[in-house]
């Protein structure tokens, strides 16, 4: 079985693990999401590519759910002693080796795509991981300050404000010239099942989908497509996608995501056991919908909504 995956950060990644418990035979295709990335010290970052190569190639630290394990932060310390920042931005002296070797690559004329693989070469994550672009693409948030406007990039709006403003608008800067990387949509055509992991609908999802290209050929694979919801309860289980949502004009509820994405994407659309009062929501959408408990607590409990998804899948084809 072939499963295309498109995965933010946390939420994609964590989704991902459950998943090859689910499906060990399966081929995954993760197309993941580089609008987050950013350059700091002279260095490419790739926060989402970064967490999914992590925690399926055993070096996450797990209770923050991004970062290496056993880190430190000498590095850091050290650049602020000259005074170079930014500080909010945890980078540690492990995780840093992952972006010079990015940066170098990049350099000598690799493309994202390649750099992406050279690195896995290492984590050996068990999925193909394909970042949506090797063009530059860069998601910016409009906030307002004192009553001007202002645009930050995605970092400095969830990791320096910790999304304490309100944001008007997501733009991803770039995306509309992007092309999908080599791969993307060979995968898409070719997958058996296309899912959305619980990660983030507007900034992770949503700024792949924005990538010319992919949703068309999504829409006109064969497959079906199953999202699970990040919203829970009518809150994100972890984050702040309740701002980013606001920010397109959609409730933080499950089944507000769900009819975002839409019919014409989505087929069908877990709810966690607390929203099964959503189904009948989602399903007046057209989008075929179960209420199962989404909660990762841990792999077994990922496993079994990963197991829900493809069942769903199964149903929809
Ligand atoms: P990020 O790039 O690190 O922000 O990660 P993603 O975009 O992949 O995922 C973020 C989303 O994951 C957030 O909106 C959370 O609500 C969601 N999330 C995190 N943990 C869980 C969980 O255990 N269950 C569900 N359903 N969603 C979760
Ligand atoms: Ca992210």
């Amino acid at each position: 079985m072939r499963i295309v995956v498109l995965a933010g950060g946390i939420g994609g990644a964590r989704f991902l693990r459950g998943l090859k418990q689910a499906a060990p035979d399966a081929e995954i295709t993760v197309v993941g999401n580089t609008g987050d990335d950013i350059h700091l010290f002279g260095l490419k970052v790739c926060p989402d590519l970064d967490t999914v190569m992590y925690t399926l190639g055993g070096g996450i630290n797990e209770e923050q759910g991004w970062g290496r394990t056993d880190e430190s932060f000498t590095v850091k310390e050290e650049l602020a002693a000259y005074g170079v920042g930014p500080e909010w931005f945890g980078l540690g002296d492990r995780d840093f080796a992952t972006h010079v070797v990015r940066t170098q690559m990049l350099g000598a004329g690799y493309p994202l795509s390649a750099v992406t693989e050279a690195l896995c070469a290492r984590w050996q994550p068990g999925v193909r991981l394909l970042p949506m672009s090797d063009d530059r693409v860069e998601t910016h948030v409009a906030i307002e300050v004192d009553g001007e406007q202002r645009a930050v990039h995605f970092q400095e709006y969830w990791v320096k404000l910790r999304a304490s403003v309100d944001a008007k608008a997501i733009v991803p800067v770039g995306a509309e010239a992007a092309k999908p990387a080599p791969g993307v949509l060979d995968a898409i055509a070719e997958a058996d099942v296309i899912l959305f992991p619980p990660s983030n609908p507007v900034v992770s999802v949503g700024t792949i989908l924005a990538v010319p290209g992919i949703r068309e050929a999504i829409v006109a694979a064969g497959a079906p497509v199953v999202g699970l919801s990040p919203i829970v309860g009518d809150a994100p289980v972890r984050g702040m996608a309740d701002k980013v949502l606001a920010a397109v004009g959609v409730e933080s509820t499950a089944a507000a995501v769900a009819r975002n994405y839409g019919s014409e994407l989505l087929g069908g659309w877990l709810v966690d056991t607390v929203d099964a009062g959503a189904v009948a929501d989602v399903e007046a959408a057209g989008i075929r919908c179960r209420a199962v408990p989404l909660m990762m607590t841990d792999v077994d409990a990922t496993a079994a909504m990963a197991r829900e998804a493809l069942a769903l899948a199964e149903e929809l084809r």
